[in-house]
């Protein structure tokens, strides 16, 4: 697994462990190159993906962007970190068991919703005003820098 801080292609799994209630092993990672520690998950994929933005552009499905945007709307919330990695490996369930492989971008942006109410109105607040700005959420990575709160940019 290539580390994302350098590069190197040759990072070591330093631990392994099965994450939520054994869907995911989660894999902590060290690159001896420059030292940095990430994490890697591994699920199992039951089918690929497409998504179909509403401009008719196909794109692999991608659950790291998909997080990316849930967690931004999450930022700074007090959710326990496990309950929004379940709500997330339930949305892609959900998504899977569609019984499509090509998913419209809407369908996605309505369920992310439906769940994030779910769990906190703040949140879905969030996402739900960016994503209605931003037509069908087309760009997955221009509607996340969208949805990073103004104002409020120490990390
Ligand atoms: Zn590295």
């Amino acid at each position: 697994m290539r580390c994302p801080f350098c590069g190197n292609i040759d990072s070591q799994v330093k631990d392994s462990r099965p994450a939520e209630d054994h869907v995911a092993i989660r894999r902590r990672r060290f690159c001896p190159a420059c030292g940095g520690r990430f994490t890697t998950y591994e699920r199992v994929q039951l089918r690929d993906l497409v998504v179909v933005k509403t401009n008719g552009k196909r794109e692999d499905f991608d659950r790291t962007k998909l997080e990316r945007s849930i967690r931004m709307a999450l930022q700074k919330r007090p959710i326990d970190p496990e309950r929004v990695d379940q709500m997330i490996s339930g949305i892609v369930r959900r998504l899977e068991s569609l019984g499509e492989t090509d998913i419209g971008s809407k369908i996605i942006g309505e369920i992310v919703m439906e769940s994030l109410a779910r769990i906190d109105t703040v949140a879905y607040v969030r996402f739900a005003s960016v994503y209605k700005n931003f037509q069908a959420a087309d760009d997955f990575d221009k509607f996340v820098s969208e949805l990073r709160p103004t104002g409020n940019t120490e990390e």
